[in-house]
């Protein structure tokens, strides 16, 4: 085989990845560090009627939107998933995740539990992975050291974290987010492996 890594990627159709764990467990964190060594996959922009965070940036972070204007979009099946996640609406839009795994790019989605449940129905080629904080405890400790949150809706994240790891089960990879370093390798190892499948390659095979 003389053929490059590059050229062999070039061939490939694009993949993708969704990452699940509670809030706090370091999902965006961990997304940042993966893209920035993978900068050719794309990261899908989500929408949500939550308010900005301190230094969270619309189009970057979310496309911030009222609920009317959620609404419409969903109402033109503009979105791949939405769920509601303590109170607030959040919406995977589909036309970009479509137009760039059809020109064979990677791409990323943060989304909860029943976003992810919703995407692996209709597309069940996506890989799963569900980010686990070393434990509930030091969940609770990142939620309050964040400090973006009222004591009313920490204690509403920590229930429903607690429901989230029951539908860990269902997901393709479990990684644990002890060290940041050592959670963005294994996310990035099981990026790199999925392109090295069988059904992936099976193309090279003449
Ligand atoms: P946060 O408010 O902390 O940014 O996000 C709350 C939860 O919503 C996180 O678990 C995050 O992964 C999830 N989330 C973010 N965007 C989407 C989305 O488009 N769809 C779904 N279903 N969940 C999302």
């Amino acid at each position: 085989m003389t053929q490059s890594i590059m050229s062999i990627r070039k061939q490939e159709a694009g993949k993708l990845y969704i990452l699940s764990g509670p809030s706090g467990s370091g999902k965006s964190t961990i997304l940042k560090g993966v893209l920035a060594r993978l900068p050719e996959a794309h990261f899908s922009v989500s929408a949500t009627t939550r308010g900005p965070r301190h230094g969270e940036v619309p189009g970057r972070d979310y496309h911030f939107m009222t609920k009317e204007e959620f609404y419409e979009l969903a109402g033109v099946s503009g979105f791949l998933e939405s769920a509601q996640y303590v109170g607030n609406w959040y919406g995977t839009p589909a036309a970009p995740i479509r137009e760039r795994l059809a020109r064979g790019v990677d791409v990323l989605l943060d989304i909860e539990v029943q976003g992810a449940a919703q995407v692996k129905e209709r597309m069940p080629e996506a890989v799963t992975i569900f980010l686990f904080p070393p434990s509930l405890a030091i969940l609770e400790q990142r939620l309050r050291r964040r400090g973006t949150d009222t004591e009313e809706k920490i204690v509403a994240r920590m229930k429903r974290a607690r429901e989230e790891y029951a539908r860990a089960l269902f997901y393709d990879y479990l990684v644990i987010n002890d060290t940041r370093e050592d959670a963005m390798e294994e996310v990035l190892a099981i990026i790199k492996a999925e392109h090295c499948k069988l059904e992936s390659r099976r193309h090279l095979i003449t």
